[in-house]
C-alpha cells in the first residue's frame, strides 16, 4: 500500500511521519504525476486558501478530483475544507464531499483547544475503548452533511467535527499532531 500526502503547504511532514510509524510507504505529492500508483491520499492541515491557490497553480485540481472518485482521500482541518462542496465563500475546493463547512468556526488562533471525542467507528475499527484526544487549531466545523455522507464525531455542544462519505474522510482536528495513530489506522481501512 502506498499513501501520498499533498505537500503544497501545511503539516504534511507530520502525516508522513505518522504513516511511517505504521510501516506504510508514504510520498509527497506536489504535481499531478505524483498521484500515479498511489492507493490513497491525505490532505494536511494548513491554510486552505493557500493550498487551493497552489493546487490551481500546479494544475492539480482535475487530477485530485479524478483521484478522489476512485481512491480514499482524508482531509485534516484545512484539508477537510478543501475536500468539501460548500464553504459559503469563493476559494478553490475539490467539491468531493457532500459536507458544508464553516472556516475558523471556533474563533481565532488563540481559541485553539483540545478535547476528548467518543468515536464509536474508530473504537470499533481499532479494537480500542479509549476516547480520542483531538487537537483543534483555528478549526472549521462541518455545518451539515448531505447525500450519503455521515457524521463520525461531534463536540459536546453538537457541532460536527468529523464526517465520512464512502472512502472520503474529513476531520476538523489534527490526528497528525498527536501520538495516537488510530485515525491514520482508520483511514487505511478505507483504502482498497
Ligand atoms: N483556518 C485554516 C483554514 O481556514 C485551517 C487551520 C488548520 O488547518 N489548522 O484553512
Amino acid at each position: 500500500m502506498k499513501i501520498g500526502v499533498l505537500a503544497l503547504q501545511g503539516d504534511f511532514a507530520e502525516h508522513i511521519a505518522m504513516l511511517k510509524r505504521l510501516n506504510v510507504e508514504a510520498s509527497e505529492v506536489r504535481l499531478p504525476e505524483h498521484l500515479n500508483g498511489l492507493d490513497g491520499l491525505i490532505i494536511p492541515g494548513g491554510e486552505s486558501t493557500t493550498i487551493g491557490k497552489l493546487a490551481v497553480a500546479y494544475n492539480l485540481m482535475d487530477s485530485l478530483k479524478t483521484f478522489g472518485q476512485r481512491h480514499a482521500i482524508w482531509g485534516t482541518c484545512a484539508g477537510a475544507i478543501f475536500l468539501s462542496k460548500d464553504i459559503g465563500r469563493d476559494q478553490p475546493l475539490l467539491e468531493l464531499m457532500d459536507i458544508k463547512v464553516q472556516r475558523n468556526a471556533f474563533g481565532r488562533q488563540i481559541d485553539s483547544f483540545e478535547t476528548n471525542l467518543d468515536i464509536p467507528e474508530l473504537k470499533q475499527a481499532t479494537g480500542t475503548k479509549e476516547d480520542y484526544h483531538a487537537v483543534f487549531i483555528r478549526a472549521p466545523i462541518i455545518e451539515s452533511v448531505s447525500g450519503d455522507a455521515k457524521i463520525l464525531a461531534s463536540v459536546s455542544d453538537g457541532r460536527i467535527v468529523a464526517a465520512q462519505q464512502g472512502h472520503l474522510l474529513a476531520t476538523s482536528f489534527h490526528p497528525e499532531l498527536t501520538n495516537d495513530t488510530r485515525f491514520h489506522e482508520y483511514f487505511l481501512t478505507l483504502v482498497d
